[in-house]
Parts: C-alpha cells; structure tokens; sequence
C-alpha cells in the first residue's frame, strides 16, 4: 500500500489532509492563503515540525502565484513577502524548521539579481524564485526522510547483524510519519525502511498522551501500510521491555526530534525521556531520528530549551467519533468530546520534555548517523562544518561569515521602544533622560545580576547571546575557548560545557568584513555582590541615583553602554551596521583566555593563505575599542604586566641554630625588602614600575628553621614599551636575587609568562578628557596593528572592591562617549 499523503501541492494549489479527523476520515483542506495555513497550523490539523514549515512555505507561494501581491517595485515585493513569512511563522513561533524555511525564503528573495530588469519583470523574477525555493522546501525534506530511513536500518543492521532468523522489533512514540513530514517519516522512515528491507519483525506504537497522535496518526500509518504493528499506552513500555524483550528481540527505541541541541540533548514529545530512561534500564538502544534542520548548534545543552505549558482540556477531555452499539465507527456524526475527568482538578501538562544525550545512543539525520564521542558527548561538527563557524570554533580555516539576515522574525520582538528621537547633549542636567534610560538600566542590571566570576562566565554568555539575538535582532555566536588541561585537576564544578565568548553582528548584510570591534569583558573578580539600586522607583530614578553590586563598573558598565551606543547609533542611521562587530570575552580577570582565543582565530585566518583562496581578501579591523572603567576619560594607554611567585629553599632545622642551617622566610623577606626599595624602571607618561607583594606563605612553626617560602608579586609595568617593557623589570629582578643569594640557588623568580610593557592606546579624540591606567587590560590580548582605544564608566578605585559602584549619569555619559568613539574610529 502507497504511503499517506498528508500534503498534495501542484503549482498554484495545495490541499493539506486534516489530521484531527484521522483515522475516521480522510478530508482535505484547500489552502490558498497564509491565512488558512495559519488557521491550519495553528488548529493542529496539520502537524510536524517539517509539515509545519512546507505547508506555510507552499501557501505563501500559492498566494503569491495566484497574485496575490500588489506591490510593483522589487523593494515593496520583498517587504510584502516579509510580512507574510513574519505572519507565518506567528503560526508556531517554537518550531525551528519554521523558523528555518522563513530564513531560507527571505534569503532566496534577496539574492535574485533584479539589475537591469523593468518592475514588472523583477517582480516576475522575484516571485518565480520564492515558489521554487518552497517547493524545494518539500523535495528535499522527501529526499532527507528516505536519507534518514536508510541510514537508521544500516546502523541498527551493523548493531545487531539481523538475519531472518532474528529480526527486530521497534517502538516508537508520537507521529513521525508522512502525516509529520512530507511523506515517508523520519523515526517511522527508519522503521519503513527496516520492514522493506525484511528486517523487521513488529512495530509497537505507544498511544502518546495527551494527545494521542500514536494512537490515532501512527497506528492509522502502520495498519495503513500493513505493518506488523500493536499499539500500548504510554504506560506499558516498562512491562512490555520487562516481559517481552527477549521473546520478540525488541532492539530500539526509534523517536522523532522537535530540536536536538549542540550536546545531543533532544527535546520531543512528552513521553519521550521516560522510554528513553526505561531503554537503558533495559538495554535496548534509544535513536533519536531527525534531519540536520532540526540540530540548533546555538542552543548548548537542553537546559535552555524552555517548556511550553498546553492547555488543561488536553488531559480532562478527549475528541472522538461516536461507536456504535456494533463496534462500527459512525462517520456520519461529526467528531464529540467528551469528559475524561473532574473538570475542577489542577493539571500540568508540558509540551514536551527533554532527553539527555547520555541515555541516546545514536542520532540519525539524512547525512549520516552520529554516535557519542569519547567524551560522551554527541559531536556535529563533521555532520553540519558549514554552521560551526571557525572563527567561533578556534581552527583556522575561515573568518567569512554567511551573510544572514538581521531580525528574520521581526514582529517577534516588541519594537514599540525603538524611537529614535535624538537624545538631549548633556547628562548633568536633573531633568534630562535619555530615551534609551530604561533599556539601558535594564540591561545592566541583568548583567549584574548574573554571577559570572572567572571561569563561570556561561550564564552571563547565554544571556548576551539571547538578548542580541532576540532582542536586537543581531547575528550572535558564542566562540568556545580550547578546553584548559585544568579541566582535568576536577575542582572546577563545570567542565559539562566550554567557557565562550559571544561574538555579535549587528549587520543585515554580508558579514564579512566589519573594521571596528567593540569589546569588553563579561567576566569578574570574586565575591559575588548582588545588584542594587538606590531608587526603587523607576520614576524616581536620577542621574544622581546609584547601582551598586559586582561587576556593575568592571565591566559589565563598558558591556552595556557599549550594547546601547551601537544600538542608538544604528537606529539614527549614523554607522553602517556593516562596519562593526561586538566581542564579549571570557577570562580578562585571569588569564586573557578569552581574548587570547579570539586573537588566534583571527590572525590565524588572516595569516593562512588558505583562507584567501579563491575568496576576496578580507579587509582587517582598523580599530578596536575597549571598555574598562576610566571614569569616562580616554585613556592614552596603562602600564604594562609582569609577575610570578618568588621561591625561597632554604636547609630546615633546630631554631637554636640558625647558622648550620638556611632559613627560606629570612631571605625571601630579604630579597622583598630589596625589591620594594630598588626603582624598577619609570617613565614620564606612566610614573613608577610598582610591585604588588599579593600574598606570602612559608616555614612550619615558629621553632623550626624554614625549609620553603614564597612570594606572589603583580608588578606593574612603567618602563620601555609594549615589547621591551616587561624584560626591563625582569632585569632588575634577577639582579635583586643575586645580590641577595650570592650562591644562586636558594632563590629563584618563577615568571608567569613572558608579560609586557606599558600598552598605548589611541586617546587623540576631540572632546575627551585623557588618563592613564595603571591597571591591565585584553588590549596587549589581541595582536594586530589596529588601533586600541580604551574608555568606560566608572572608576577602577572602587572596582573589585566592596562597593563596587556607579551613578546612572555614568552609564549614559559612558553611551555618548561610545557612540563618539565608534563613529570617530569608523571614519578614520
Ligand atoms: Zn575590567
């Protein structure tokens, strides 16, 4: 028998079975308008995360041949083909094929070539290309199920050599059939393919509650198809696996995807974790059957995915045809509902649920069949290289990025707030607020009010990433650094996913070659301090009104203005949303790791010639501008960085008798003194080279000749320059340990790396007040021979500090200095 057909198109027309009168009747839908396929979708009558997106695709395209667009210049057709995909996808804003086909058609109508060509003809042109786009949407899904099918009945044949002797029996939950798809299915693909290939001996099929699509879509497809096949409720997986494992050889467990994350987590069908929980409890493999479409490398674990709440009536009632007193169905009375239980009873009934990539075994999409890695981690990278970029995924091969488009969904995102009406000039002023006031305190709060101290920086991380996305529209990556070997010393609590950076494009065009980066760091010193705001009253908030609490100066000050200033800048028109990128990185407090990251990247691309290959050199960043607290003064560069710990050995012994022995603490403190008293090197812009003696441990008790002492020192650098600077200091050190231990090998300086000198920075801009720092910033991180500016609110005296803290007028003097800074670097 010939497999359902839930979708029948012909150019022009397309009708869509109605899945809510199945199994009783087959009726087709006539959908001519994105209306009546919003109504279907949103009905449930059709269903499927792909059916989803090929109905609203084809009907947008049915409209439009049949002429239903107006517009006449080629600029006015793509807006009205925007609004209706924007209308569209209101449909089910959560499924991803959706939002996918949505991209994918906006793309398509933007890249036909209209030069030359009359309106009549462009609009010809424009309109020929959206309806073959769509109906590509619906070939290629056809092309990808029979993919799937295949590649799932090879794997599970490699697993279990199945012969005719032992063929397997599958179960599977929900509806993954060609009602969900375009036809032949993806879990019920795989098991159609395994019954063609004579390697199946039954399908179960569970009822899936609430909704019962087992039960009425899959037990409908498999006796249609007359599949072996018998259906259970929910509820007997456990004793069927139990019971009848091993007597009908029951293999897997083969189930659809809503989305699978980066991490393997797959969100599906409620229902769909306990199978999978029950599946290793019993040994039986658990597949997760789903397209490449539906993988979201962005999303990094399946904690993120949040769980829509359906309606109550889902479980208290249920829709059906009436039986007969024969047993016969009555298809002449239309579909009743009827009451399944107390009405008044409270009811939690989740969409879906998500399954832990520890419990799936296999996920099979169209190019191949992904296994866990040693890590036990499910890995796409191979599957899927075009969506992890390199630039985000530290190797080297390319630093273009495909050109996307900024806010796909727009209509999604409240834009009532986006006036842009220009700001007042001055902050001093009590009775002036700035338009953007309320998004700017807001955001800043947010960022404070997530913890991110070194090393801990993913949730401040996804939070960026979502509110650049969703929020502003922007193109956001999150740039994984390399896993650190301390990975493996097992005191950090989290090594279940990487640190990243969050790499953001503001522009709606290609994106590859913007020439200022706008940056700062997202990450900040111990302990957490909660936010808090001096005025609670949001009407009452002043200039003068003080916002308190870790990393509210350092730096996430600099990380919010700066969000706000591109943002002000873009909506007036006065940057190309082309020429910059935004970089908020990991690790500044402690190593530079994230920048350091972001470095590598970037000048491995630009040194490879690889790269350059048949492509168009790519143009470098001319400037980079870097937020750290200056109290709002450009500052015209900081002193440089050196340190490491200083490491006394001495001979332990009876305190009695100190000079048979060597005492560890007597010549570090010795060779301290010296240190403090020698000048390590100065210089008229940035004053004295200063060390810091952080911290000292050594000796055993106070009647014992020291065997070990040392000494953590931070020394910063005022001497030569970038490059030359940090050995000048180191000079002067090792001849501070010769003179103090003549013999030259009780005392030895311990560098941390190679360190630098002082780092200039770019502060020769009208209408700054300038300084110099004498702390260290990522400046020295990123190599290159851009240019550096370094500039942000607050001051660095209370940064890191218990009061951490800084008036609202600093924040927007801090926006209006970004804004002059960014349109200064961009001209130049
Ligand atoms: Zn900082």
């Amino acid at each position: 028998m010939s497999a359902l057909e839930a979708i029948k198109y012909s150019r022009g027309k397309l009708e869509v079975l109605d899945q809510l009168r199945l199994p009783h009747e087959h009726h087709y839908d006539d959908v001519s308008t994105s209306e009546e396929a919003f109504d279907c979708i949103k009905a449930m009558r059709v269903r499927g995360a792909p059916a989803i997106a090929i109905v609203a695709a084809l009907a947008a395209s049915v409209e439009l041949h049949n002429g239903s667009c107006t517009a006449t210049t080629p600029e006015e057709v793509i807006k009205y083909i925007d609004s209706r995909l924007d209308y569209l996808y209101e449909s089910r804003p959560t499924a991803v094929d959706l939002g996918n086909a949505v991209r994918l058609l906006k793309k398509t109508v933007r890249g036909v070539k209209t030069e030359g060509l009359s309106d009549a003809e462009a609009k010809e042109a424009i309109v020929k290309a959206f309806i073959e786009a769509s109906e590509e949407i619906l070939a290629k899904d056809l092309k990808t199920n029979k993919s799937i099918g295949a590649f799932g009945a090879k794997w599970l044949q490699e697993q279990y050599k199945i012969t005719d002797d032992s063929k397997i029996t599958v179960i599977t939950h929900c509806n993954t059939g060609s009602l969900a798809t375009s036809g032949h299915g993806t879990a019920l693909g795989i098991i159609r393919t395994l019954r063609d290939e004579g390697l199946l001996r039954h399908a179960y099929c569970t009822e899936t509650r609430p909704y019962n699509q087992g039960s009425r879509l899959t037990a409908f497809e498999l006796v249609h198809e007359g599949i072996p096949s018998t259906l259970i409720t929910d509820s007997m997986a456990a004793a069927l696996f139990r019971l009848r494992k091993a007597e009908e050889n029951i293999a897997a467990v083969i189930v659809g995807a809503d989305r699978v994350v980066r991490n393997g987590d797959t969100a599906n069908k409620i229902g769909t974790y306990q199978l999978a929980v029950l599946a290793k409890h019993h040994g039986i493999k658990f597949m997760v059957a789903a397209p490449t479409t539906s993988i979201d490398v962005d999303t990094l674990t399946g904690d993120e995915i949040e769980i829509e709440q359906r309606k109550r009536e889902e479980l208290t009632q249920i829709s059906g045809a009436v039986v007969n007193a024969d047993g016969s169905i009555d298809t002449s009375k239309s579909v009743i509902r009827v009451a399944i239980a107390d009405q008044r009873i409270g009811v939690w009934n989740p969409g879906f649920d998500v399954t832990p990539h520890e419990y799936i075994d296999a996920i099979v999409t169209e190019k191949g069949t992904v296994v866990k890695g040693e890590d036990g981690k499910f890995h796409f990278e191979d599957l899927i290289p075009e969506r992890f970029h390199s630039l985000l995924t530290h190797s080297s091969s390319a630093f273009v990025i495909e050109p996307e488009y900024q806010r796909p969904f727009a209509g999604v995102v409240d834009d009532s707030s986006s006036s842009t009406s220009s700001p007042v000039h001055t902050t001093n002023d009590p009775h002036v607020q700035y338009t953007y006031r309320k998004d700017l305190l807001s955001l800043h709060k947010s960022l404070v009010e997530i913890p991110s101290i070194s090393k801990t920086e993913q949730e401040v991380g996804k939070f960026l990433l979502d509110y650049l996305r969703n929020n502003l529209g922007y193109v956001a990556k999150a740039q994984f650094l390399e896993s650190s070997s301390s990975s493996s010393s097992g005191d950090d609590d989290d090594h279940s996913q990487g640190r990243f950076n969050v790499l953001a494009w503001p522009s709606s065009h290609n994106l590859s070659s913007p020439s200022v980066l706008v940056t700062s760091h997202i990450d900040v010193v111990p302990p957490f301090i909660p936010y808090h705001i001096s005025e609670t009253d949001p009407a009452s908030i002043k200039p003068d009104t003080f916002i308190s609490g870790r990393g509210s100066v350092d730096a996430k000050a600099s990380v919010a203005a700066q969000i706000i200033a591109v943002e002000e800048l873009i909506k007036a028109k006065e940057v190309d949303p082309a020429e910059l990128m935004l970089l908020f990185v990991v690790g500044e407090e402690i190593s530079g790791d994230g920048m350091k990251t972001f470095s590598t990247a970037y000048n491995d691309y630009h040194n490879n010639p690889q790269n350059k290959k048949g492509k168009e050199e790519l143009p470098k960043l001319k400037a980079a501008i870097y937020g750290e607290p200056t109290e709002n003064k450009l500052s015209c560069g900081h002193k440089g960085h050196h340190g490491g710990v200083l490491k006394a050995t001495g001979i332990a012994g009876h305190s009695g008798y100190p000079w048979l022995f060597k005492s560890a603490t007597e010549l570090l403190v010795k060779a301290l003194a010296k240190i403090i008293d020698t000048d390590l090197g100065s210089s008229e812009r940035y004053g004295n080279t200063t060390v810091n003696i952080g911290l000292i441990q050594g000796g055993v008790a106070a009647n014992v000749i020291p065997k070990e002492a040392e000494a953590g020192l931070a020394i910063r650098v005022a001497a030569g320059d970038q490059a030359t600077g940090a050995e000048i200091v180191k000079e002067a050190m090792e001849k501070i340990v010769k003179e103090v231990d003549e013999e030259g090998k009780y005392l030895k300086m311990e560098w941390n790396g190679a360190g630098y000198g002082p780092v200039e920075c770019e502060c020769d801009v009208d209408g700054f007040e300038t300084m110099v720092a004498s702390y260290g910033t990522d400046v020295p991180n990123f190599e290159g021979d851009h240019t550096s500016y370094l500039y942000g609110p607050g001051t660095i005296l209370v940064a890191h500090g218990d009061d951490e803290g800084l008036k609202v007028k600093d924040l927007e003097e801090a926006v209006e200095g970004y804004k002059k800074l960014i349109k200064h670097a961009v001209g130049k």
